[in-house]
C-alpha cells in the first residue's frame, strides 16, 4: 500500500462541507465575498482564456463544460440543465468544478458546485444590479421560485439593499417554499398570484424559470420605464423568457457576447444587435445606465469566469479549516516514471 504525498492529495469540498462553510461564514457574507471575487476577476477580464461553453444538448436538457484560465490557475465546471428533472425529485441544475495549477497541471481543488453555482449566479446578478438598477432600489419581483430563488433574493438584499421581495411562480407550492425559506432573513416577503402583481412597485424584476422553450414570462406591456430586468432562466438555445419587444426597448448587458448570442435572450435578435459587455462598465470603458427612464436588462447565462472566481474564493476560505477532505485523486509513484511498478506493488 503506497501513501500519496501531500502534493498528490487534492482538497475536495463535498456538499456537506459546502453547507458547513456557508454556515461558518454566513450566507450573506459569502454572497458578498463571491461578488467581490467576481468583480476583481471581471476587472482583469482581458487576461483570461475565454470560450463559449461546450454544450451537449438532448431533447430533455443539456450537459456543459465551462473552462477558463488566468495564466496561473485553470478552472472548469461541469453543469447540467434539465427542466423536467424536478418531476422525478431531481435538481434542474447540478454541478461540480475543479481548479488546477497551470505550472504543473496538478488539480488544487475539487468542489461540489450545485450550491456554489446558486451562490455565484446570485452574486453576479446582484453585482450587476448594484451597478445598473435604479439607485435606491428597494423592491424586487422574483418570478420563478425554484432552487435559485432564495439565493437571488438574499444576494439582492446583501449587495443591492433591497428590503422587499415579491414572489410569483406558476406552482404555488414553489412560492410557499421560497417564502418559508426566506422567513427570518430580514426581507419583507409578499406572495403574489400573478406575475403582474409581483411586479407592482418593483424596481428590479428577476425572471428565473425553467422551461426548455421560447417562453414568454414577461410581455412588453408589463415593463414600465426605468426598471432593471435580471433575466436568469433563458440560458440555452431555444430557451428564453422575454418577449422580443422588451429587448428592443432595453439597454442590454451581457457577460460574454459570443456565448450569450447562442444561449441568452438575445438569440431572438439579429446577430449584430448592440449589447454591452458588463466587464467594460466595471472597467470604465462603457456606459452603464444612461438615464432614469432606461430599461436595463442583464441577459445572464452564466460564464466560466464567475465559476473560476467562486472556486478561487472557496479555495481561500477552506485553507486551515476542516471543510474539505484530502482526496487521493492523483497517482503518485515514488519514481514518476514507475507508474506500472506502483500498480504491481499494490498487489501485496
Ligand atoms: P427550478 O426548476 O428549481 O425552478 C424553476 C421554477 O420556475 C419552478 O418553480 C417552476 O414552477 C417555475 N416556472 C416555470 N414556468 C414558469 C412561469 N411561466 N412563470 C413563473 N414560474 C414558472 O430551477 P432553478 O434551479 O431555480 O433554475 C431556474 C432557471 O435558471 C433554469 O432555467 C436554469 O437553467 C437557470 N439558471 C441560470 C443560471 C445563470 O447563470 N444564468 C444559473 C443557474 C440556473
Amino acid at each position: 500500500m503506497t501513501t500519496p504525498s501531500d502534493k498528490a492529495l487534492v482538497p475536495f469540498v463535498s456538499v456537506d462541507h459546502m453547507m458547513k462553510l456557508i454556515h461558518h461564514i454566513g450566507i450573506e457574507q459569502m454572497l458578498c465575498g463571491i461578488a467581490d471575487a467576481i468583480e476583481a476577476d471581471f476587472r482583469r477580464w482581458e487576461l483570461f482564456d475565454k470560450t463559449p461553453r461546450v454544450a451537449s444538448h438532448s431533447d430533455v436538457g443539456v450537459i456543459e463544460l465551462m473552462p477558463t484560465s488566468d495564466g496561473d490557475v485553470y478552472g472548469f465546471k461541469y453543469v447540467n440543465g434539465h427542466p423536467d428533472n424536478t418531476r422525478d425529485g431531481l435538481q434542474t441544475v447540478t454541478a461540480f468544478g475543479l481548479l488546477s495549477d497551470v505550472a504543473t497541471g496538478y488539480p488544487v481543488l475539487l468542489s461540489e458546485m450545485t450550491i456554489l453555482t446558486a451562490l455565484r449566479t446570485a452574486a453576479t446578478s446582484a453585482l450587476v444590479a448594484r451597478v445598473l438598477a435604479p439607485k435606491n432600489a428597494k423592491t424586487m419581483a422574483m418570478i420563478g421560485n425554484g432552487a435559485q430563488s432564495e439565493f437571488q433574493s438574499l444576494a439582492m438584499k446583501a449587495i443591492v439593499g433591497i428590503t422587499e421581495v415579491r414572489l410569483y411562480d406558476t406552482d404555488p407550492a414553489a412560492t410557499l417554499k421560497c417564502a418559508a425559506n426566506l422567513a427570518g432573513h430580514g426581507l419583507d416577503v409578499v406572495v403574489c398570484k400573478t406575475a403582474e402583481e409581483a411586479m407592482l412597485g418593483a424596481q428590479i424584476i428577476t425572471t428565473c424559470t425553467a422551461d426548455k422553450q421560447y417562453a414568454t414570462i414577461l410581455t412588453d406591456n408589463m415593463i414600465g420605464a426605468g426598471v432593471h430586468i435580471n433575466a436568469i432562466g433563458g440560458d440555452c438555445p431555444g430557451k428564453t423568457e422575454l418577449a422580443p419587444a422588451i429587448l428592443h426597448r432595453a439597454g442590454i448587458f451581457v457577460e460574454y457576447p459570443e456565448q450569450t448570442r447562442i444561449e441568452g435572450e438575445i438569440q431572438q435578435l439579429d446577430p449584430d444587435h448592440p449589447v454591452t459587455e458588463f466587464w467594460q462598465v466595471l472597467a470604465g470603458q462603457a456606459a452603464g445606465r444612461t438615464d432614469d427612464k432606461q430599461i436595463t436588462l442583464f441577459d445572464s447565462v452564466g460564464f466560466a469566469i464567475e465559476d473560476f472566481s467562486a472556486l478561487r474564493y472557496v479555495r481561500d476560505q477552506i485553507a486551515g479549516t476542516q471543510f474539505f477532505h484530502p482526496l487521493d485523486l492523483l497517482a503518485d509513484p515514488d519514481d514518476p516514471r514507475d507508474l506500472f511498478g506502483m500498480v504491481q506493488r499494490a498487489k501485496t
